[in-house]
């Protein structure tokens, strides 16, 4: 009991610092995990106390808003956290793979929004509250562009939609450097429309997408799709994923088809929401305290965790810049360990207020990098991040520029020196097979390597007695230097790691200027007038050449027989043709397949547009393929493409 009374107490103490103040201190799996628990506890028991947080909507309105109440109730979602769990809500509804129609919707993470016409004017928009009483939040949702002040609709009428925060918006008003960051979508939406003052709601361009009507006078509808067609009619954003369907197989593909969507939409999503259509129904199967028993929400994995910073280390880039990382506590996040997350600088960790001894929010997405996107709350004993005074790697002392602090014997410094070879030696630069990171820190430390010239200098001898090194090995990688002698303008420029100078980059560059003196002399106005290119870019690639040591380094280079071929136009059976690869080739991986291509005269694009001419379908292809068909291009399977290449 006494546990069970803590359990709720805490959980009354999230929900508050969640719904009250929008300020939470613990991600939303962690308050989910809590509340399961109690769920359990309180069904093991058969004891709910008065304050149990299950037996509530929402939180209590914020002082400072007026109360008012709905014209409708609103409730929250049932939620399934599995594929199994989800089939059983289904195996509820029938036997058999038919069900009657339900919709599967995305469930947006932000916050409800209510809005109340009457005579078709927009006359109060309110946020759930308990689902009873909400706060009348109409001066702030009116700055809100999509939603509309009047409507056709005469009748009076409640709708509800979820007021989000576009994930570009987000990035563009974090991008501010004078501002605090919001730490996610979900709490900048909330915390937009719960403050007071409605100029910072517009500051923060939300929009409102609408999913239900709760309350309507003089009309009925029959089903959620008819009800989404009136909101649509009278010019309500509504979401552009909706789909109507009778089969459970469909239903939970439809799952995956929103899992596989969500890292690429620009708002955030926590789940996918599966309706039974038929009002009748929903009628007949009705509400419990807290949410209707014809819907479920089906929550995904969650892409956020706090977790305590236990220290801040400093890692020296390849351009001598001190990258500062998090050490992190261990934290379970999206199917992996998290335990390190990237701080860009220094005045990022002031920004967010990051310090030692503080927990956190991390964030990660698909493959993406953690992410520490703000402070949960600080612990007894943090501590301020300090800036280091001497370089991590080679001890010598750093300077500040700007938000950087740099290593100022980056020429020499190993740790540096050494992530330049690898980048150099890496598959898109020179492309030199069989130099590990390991092999070269071996051949920096035995005095063989300084300047990238020294590669190509390297003998049978110096490879010699180095430990692991045989001699298939030694003559293996002597032969995969000297064969990345004859390189191109882009590898060779990107190879040199200019600052800012990435793959693209540098092919632009090259494609531009033709030839390495060219490219060499190119001037910041020249190049501040190529795509994408900055003035910063500009800056640092003059200044780059401007620096004696990087022309020596390109000469030694040349000196050793680094040859440069143009670019030439290839000529083939691809000559003139845009293919685009998809699904899986069983004789060659995707980049084999792209490098004959394009031996061959032919460009790979990514997608289907109308600009393409071919595309080569390999097993298991999927939309791109049924959109080649749709678009009539001409379509071939691996046996044709071979047939082709002429191999
Ligand atoms: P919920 O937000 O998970 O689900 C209900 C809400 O989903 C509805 O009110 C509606 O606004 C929204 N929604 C989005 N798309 C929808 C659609 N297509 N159809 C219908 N509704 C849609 O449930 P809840 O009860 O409001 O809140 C619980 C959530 O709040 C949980 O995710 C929980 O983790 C979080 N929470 C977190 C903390 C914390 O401290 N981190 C504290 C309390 C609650």
């Amino acid at each position: 009991m006494d546990e069970m009374k803590k359990l709720v107490d805490l959980l009354n103490d999230y929900a508050y610092r969640y719904y009250v103040l929008d300020r939470p201190v613990v991600a939303d799996a962690e308050y989910d995990r809590l509340y399961d628990k109690l769920v359990a506890m309180e069904a093991e028991t058969g004891i709910v106390l008065d304050d149990s947080p299950t037996r509530r909507v929402g939180g209590a309105p914020l002082s400072g808003f007026q109360s008012v109440k709905h014209l409708g109730r609103l409730y929250s979602l049932d939620k399934c956290q599995t594929k199994e769990a989800m089939k059983a809500w289904l195996d509820k509804l029938a036997d058999g793979d038919e069900i009657p129609a339900c919709s599967i919707e995305y469930k947006f993470d932000g916050l409800t929004i209510n809005l109340t016409y009457r005579g078709g004017k927009l006359v109060r928009a309110a946020t759930r509250g308990d689902g009873v009483n909400g706060e009348d939040v109409t001066a702030q949702v009116k700055t809100i562009n999509c939603v509309p002040l009047s409507i056709d609709y005469k009748g009076t009428v409640e709708v509800q939609g979820e007021g989000i925060m576009r994930l570009s918006a987000l990035a563009s008003y974090n991008s501010n450097p004078d501002v605090v960051p919001l730490k996610n979508a979900r709490n900048a939406a909330a915390g937009a429309i719960r403050n007071l003052d409605p100029g910072e709601t517009a500051k923060r361009k939300l929009e409102v997408v609408c999913y239900n009507v709760n309350y309507i006078e003089g009309a009925r509808f029959s089903g959620g799709d008819e009800m989404i067609d009136f909101l649509k009619k009278n010019r309500f954003k509504v979401s552009d994923y909706y789909r109507l369907s009778t089969s459970k197989k469909e239903v939970l593909q439809a799952l995956d088809e929103i899992a596989a969507k969500r890292d690429s939409l620009d708002f955030l999503i926590d789940g996918a929401v599966v309706k039974i259509n038929r009002y009748s129904m929903r009628e007949e199967l009705g509400y419990t305290q807290k949410f209707p028993r014809w819907a479920v929400a089906f929550k995904f994995e969650a892409q956020e965790a706090t977790t305590v910073v236990k220290d801040v280390i400093w890692q020296v880039s390849r351009t001598g810049k001190l990258n500062p990382l998090a050490v992190l506590e261990p934290v379970e996040l999206a199917g992996v360990t998290v335990s390190r997350a990237t701080l860009s600088n220094y005045n990022e960790i002031l920004r967010k207020g990051i310090k030692i001894g503080c927990r956190v929010f991390v964030r990660r997405s698909n493959d993406v990098i953690p992410e520490i996107t703000g402070v949960a709350e600080y612990l007894e004993g943090n501590r301020d991040v300090e800036l280091p005074t001497v370089c991590p790697a080679c001890g010598s002392p750093v300077e500040r520029n700007g938000a950087f602090v740099l290593c100022t014997n980056k020429d020499n410094c190993e740790t540096a020196l050494i992530s330049r070879f690898a980048h150099f030696v890496s598959r898109d630069a020179m492309d030199v097979e069989g130099l590990s990171e390991k092999t070269l820190e071996l051949l920096y430390q035995e005095g063989k390597i300084r300047r990238f010239a020294d590669l190509y200098a390297l003998t049978k001898d110096d490879l010699t007695g180095i430990e692991g090194f045989k001699d298939k090995k030694i003559s293996n990688i002597l032969q995969a230097i000297e064969k990345s002698k004859d390189t191109e303008l882009g590898r060779f420029l990107y190879a040199l790691g200019i600052p800012n100078v990435g793959k693209k980059a540098a092919a632009q560059i090259a494609d531009a200027f033709v030839t390495l003196p060219a490219a060499m002399a190119a001037t910041k106005e020249q190049l501040e007038a190529m795509d994408d290119f900055g003035e910063i870019t500009a800056g640092d690639i003059v200044a780059f050449w401007n620096n004696p040591r990087n022309v020596e380094d390109v000469e030694l280079l040349l000196g050793q027989g680094v040859a440069i071929r143009e670019k030439s136009k290839k000529e083939g059976v691809f000559s003139g043709k845009k293919v685009v690869l998809t699904g899986s080739l069983k004789k060659y991986p995707r980049s084999k397949a792209k490098e004959l291509i394009e031996e061959r005269g032919g460009e790979v694009a990514d997608s289907v547009s109308k600009t393409v001419n071919l595309v080569v379908a390999g097993e298991e292809a999927g939309s791109k393929l049924a959109k080649a068909q749709k678009a009539g291009i001409e379509i071939i399977d691996e046996e044709e493409f071979e047939r082709r290449l002429g191999l």
